[in-house]
């Protein structure tokens, strides 16, 4: 089988850079070893947009830093097996967390998130999805009032960038969203961003454009990637497929396929859980929550209520160790009523991360006809819409929509 385009990887990324390049004429293949959006594209929090200023960076304060150490920080946890090889990507991020240099990336960053909801609306109204997007932003609850106080001075950072974010007492909150428990003090509504109650479906219908856009999807293994005469090609079940130049949008994989091929990027993972629940009664959640200084998310979704943990710094592939989404359930439970949980297994995904906060797109360094588009951490859901629309302009000799330097590949 012969394409254009091979793009290796169906989450949201992968699917929206296949149907921004077949819109643009590419006769694109699509593979993936799942059915599309079955793994990190499924399992987050769902928020898309502007959902803070600064990307999520690593505590630079002696006392965060100590908690950290003491696995007291509310947002992440680590496993200490995985700290030896993790030790050069932690410093690089580190470093690159920074004040000064955290808000260079933030910068960098903001024109793509600032496309985002935008680029969503595009794409869920192709496919047929807007039906699973809601509006309203999301909240974030502050349970001291230190760290409301903290929250109201960063509202004027995030009106400087122009991201709307109001302050609320905590009846006001509760009058938003009344099966709130009076728990905390006082919380922020940032009003821009929406949010979708099944990430998963919002990529499968996406991917169920590709046929219309005369694109296929074939089940096939990235690993099996090879250069050949002609470009690229890799094994789907049903023999080799062949294509001038392919995409590797594997998310937290991208390295199984980039690795052999000689690319020493700095990818490393923070691993998340979730679990869904029902709700007591008659309570229900319009939008997602945040519990700052506990550090989860508890999200309405098709499934239930999605209960979503921090960060926790492991091995890709080592066991599950979900205590950190157990913590969670604890605090959720005081925030909001929830219920019976809809599985006793959590899931678990894992964010791609490069050590500046920014995402790899664009050309492979060295090699013809490779292009990269993975590493997009805590808002790849948000950012796969505007990524496929960015990578598509440059591999179609487009203007770019966004300057593409800062996610240039050779800058590690
Ligand atoms: C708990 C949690 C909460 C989050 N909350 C949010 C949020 O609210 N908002 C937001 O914007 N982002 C959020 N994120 C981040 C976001 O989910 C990810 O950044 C994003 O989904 C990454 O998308 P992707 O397409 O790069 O990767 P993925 O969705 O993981 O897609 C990669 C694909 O590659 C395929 N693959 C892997 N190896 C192979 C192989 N060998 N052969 C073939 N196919 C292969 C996989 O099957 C998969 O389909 C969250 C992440 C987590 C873990």
């Amino acid at each position: 089988m012969n394409a254009d385009v091979l793009v290796l990887g169906a989450g949201i990324v992968g699917v929206s850079v296949a149907v921004q390049l077949a819109l643009r004429g590419r006769k694109v293949v699509l593979v993936d070893r799942r059915d599309p959006g079955e793994e990190t594209s499924y399992g987050n929090s769902g928020v898309v947009g502007r959902s803070g200023v600064t990307p999520m960076a690593f505590p630079r304060s002696a006392a965060a830093f100590g908690k950290v150490v003491r696995q007291q920080y509310p947002g992440a946890r680590y496993q200490a097996s995985a700290l030896p090889g993790l030790a050069p990507w932690l410093f690089a991020y580190w470093r690159a967390s920074e004040p000064s240099r955290m808000m260079a990336s933030a910068e960098r960053l903001a024109p793509m998130t600032a496309a985002s909801v935008e680029e969503h609306r595009r794409l869920a109204e192709m496919s047929g999805a807007e039906h699973l997007y809601r509006d309203g932003g999301w909240m974030k609850v502050y349970r001291s009032d230190g760290g409301f106080d903290a929250a109201k001075r960063q509202l004027d950072l995030a009106r400087r960038y122009g991201i709307n974010a109001v302050a609320m007492s905590a009846g006001e909150a509760q009058a938003a969203e009344p099966h709130l428990r009076p728990v905390f003090a006082g919380a922020t509504l940032w009003t821009d961003l929406r949010s979708v109650s099944d990430p998963g479906g919002v990529v499968k219908a996406a991917a169920a454009l590709l046929p219309r856009l005369q694109a296929l999807f074939v089940t096939g293994d990235a690993r099996t990637l090879r250069a050949v005469a002609d470009g690229w090609s890799v094994d789907g079940v049903d023999g080799p497929i062949t294509a001038r130049e392919a995409v590797v949008a594997l998310g937290p994989w991208a390295a199984d396929v980039l690795h052999p091929l000689g690319y020493r990027i700095p990818l490393a993972v923070k691993r998340g859980y979730h679990k869904h629940y029902a709700a007591e009664g008659n309570a229900t959640l319009t939008r997602p929550i945040l519990d700052e200084e506990r550090g989860y998310v508890i999200t309405p979704m098709e499934k239930g209520i999605r209960l979503t943990s921090g960060s926790e710094f492991a091995a890709r592939d080592a066991p599950k160790s979900p205590l950190q989404l157990d913590i969670a359930e604890k605090d959720a439970k005081e925030l909001f009523p929830l219920a019976a949980r809809r599985e006793a297994e959590p899931w678990m995904g894992s964010r791609p991360c490069l050590p500046d906060m920014l995402p790899v797109i664009g050309p492979a360094p060295r090699h013809k006809g490779l292009w990269l588009a993975f590493g997009h951490q805590h808002n790849g859901f948000t950012l796969g819409p505007p990524t496929g629309r960015l990578l598509a302009e440059m591999m179609t000799g487009g203007e770019p929509f966004v300057d593409p330097a800062p996610f240039r590949a050779d800058r590690f």
